[in-house]
């Protein structure tokens, strides 16, 4: 009966993406004269030991494949959330006139943060390591802006450059690191507060669909300037910010703005946490701090040029690469959210050489054509087609890069209606599934 099928299955287009065609180097030793890594964080240390990152210099990484997909779907889905509340993307270039920065004050204020450089004229330029500025000049470039025009939301998912003291936790603290930065503009104060409230609504769904417990705090508005600021965390013991909880009131701060000693909210001292949070996420409701100095102004139904308010709002999108690893993560193994693993799914057929290895191969086909009706599983599902090695060698590997979902096509799956075994390694499970079982599972 196989023989048959086996030879149809042989015309099959193959599209699967396989493990061994994967530039994934898993050793994190470097060679002599490259730089070695200090380790100073568990999802650091994966991300570099399964060939997700590797360390550049100090606080700069290469993005290896499996990393880049992981980042793209990231990417793809804060864009999505983005174009919900209509804002539009765009690219601020990394140098910024160090002009611009002597108008608002932060030339100073950044201190060593900030990396400048100078062109070949003596100009000095800012590699910049946020653009509130740009984009006021950039409004500011665009005379008679008429009230009409507003609100404005731009946004871009670019580099930053911060010279960090003490670059670490790998992708958490870089040097250069990607953010999706948002910029609003409003032509008063309470429509400046409607986007706020707009915007913080929007980075929940985003924070709801990566799927990794968050925790929104009142945050302080610091060099940045403004009225209004909230953070987003992830809890984890290595995150450098102290969260306060008040468990009477509900109010939750960054202890940097709100103390530690009772609740600034309700005045309680006896109910009070504090725990550890990495700041995935960061809103401020700006006010006019930006478009006063760099003349962002427009003009109003009465043709009076007025500044714009305006607000700000950053995602660490690497940064939550790393904190969701941090955060999800055993030990030894990666775990990803679903929402953004680099594969959701990888199919690990027979050994070379076993008395089910035919088989397999035209059931991978199978399996494969049979998931790709799935939506979330089409151009998601990887095959490890290092059949040189066990079955039970593979599982190890896919289990430490940490694929959602493991296909083991075994001895069972060699009877007439073949079941396969499926891990989630979200929940821990395995189940034994049929072709259609497996359709209704995922
Ligand atoms: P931190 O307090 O950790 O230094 P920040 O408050 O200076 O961060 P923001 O200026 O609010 O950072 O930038 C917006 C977001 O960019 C942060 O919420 C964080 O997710 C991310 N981010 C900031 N600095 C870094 C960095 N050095 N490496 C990676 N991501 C960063
Ligand atoms: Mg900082
Ligand atoms: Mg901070
Ligand atoms: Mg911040």
């Amino acid at each position: 009966m196989w023989a048959q099928t086996i030879e149809t299955s042989k015309v099959l287009p193959s599209t699967i993406h396989k493990v061994s065609k994967i530039f994934q180097p898993i050793n994190i030793i470097p060679k002599a004269g490259h730089v070695k890594t200090a380790l100073t964080s568990k999802s650091q240390r994966l991300m570099l030991d399964l060939g997700i990152i590797r360390q550049a210099s100090p606080g700069s990484f290469h993005f290896l494949p499996l990393g880049v997909r992981a980042l793209e779907k990231l990417t793809l889905l804060v864009d999505k959330q983005m174009s919900k509340i209509g804002a539009q993307k765009v690219i601020f270039p990394s140098l910024t006139n160090s002009n611009l920065w002597k108008s608002t004050g932060r030339l100073q204020d950044f201190g060593a943060e900030l990396f400048t450089l100078k062109d070949r004229h003596d100009h000095i330029y800012v590699l910049s390591p946020t653009h509130e500025e740009a984009v006021a000049d950039l409004i500011a470039s665009v005379s008679q802006m008429s009230y009409k025009e507003f609100p404005l939301k731009l946004y871009q998912t670019t580099n930053k450059y911060r010279d960090e003291i003490k670059p670490r936790f790998g992708l958490m603290r870089g040097r250069q690191f990607i953010m999706k930065d948002l910029y609003s503009f409003d032509v008063d104060i309470e429509k400046a507060k409607e986007t706020y409230a707009e915007v913080c609504e929007c980075y929940n769904s985003i924070f709801n669909e990566i799927g990794v417990d968050y925790i929104k705090v009142v945050g302080s508005c610091g060099a940045m300037g403004g009225s209004l600021s909230h953070e987003y965390h992830y809890k984890a013991d290595i995150g450098e910010d102290k969260i306060v909880s008040c468990s009477r009131c509900g109010f939750n701060a960054n202890a940097e703005l709100a103390g530690y000693d009772k609740c600034s909210q309700c005045g309680a001292s006896d109910s009070i946490t504090v725990h550890a949070g990495i700041e995935v996420g960061h809103t401020f409701l700006l006010g006019d701090k930006y478009s006063k100095a760099l003349n962002a102004n427009y003009l109003t139904e009465k043709g009076k040029s007025v500044p714009l308010q305006m607000g700000s709002y950053g995602l660490g999108i690497t940064r939550i690469l790393a904190a969701a690893i941090e955060f999800l993560a055993k030990e030894n193994e990666i775990r990803w959210p679903i929402s953004f693993a680099p594969y959701t799914l990888i199919i690990i057929p027979p050994k070379k050489g076993s008395k089910e290895e035919e088989v397999g191969s035209y059931l991978v086909q199978r399996v494969h054509s049979a998931l790709e009706s799935i939506d979330s599983l089409k151009d998601n599902m990887l095959l490890d087609d290092r059949i040189q090695m066990t079955i039970g060698r593979r599982m190890v590997d896919a289990r430490r890069v940490g694929y959602p979902y493991v296909i083991v096509i075994g001895a069972k799956s060699m009877e007439k209606n073949p079941i396969f075994e499926l891990h989630n390694l979200t929940n821990d499970q395995v189940l034994y599934l049929n072709e259609e079982g497996l359709l209704v599972y995922l």
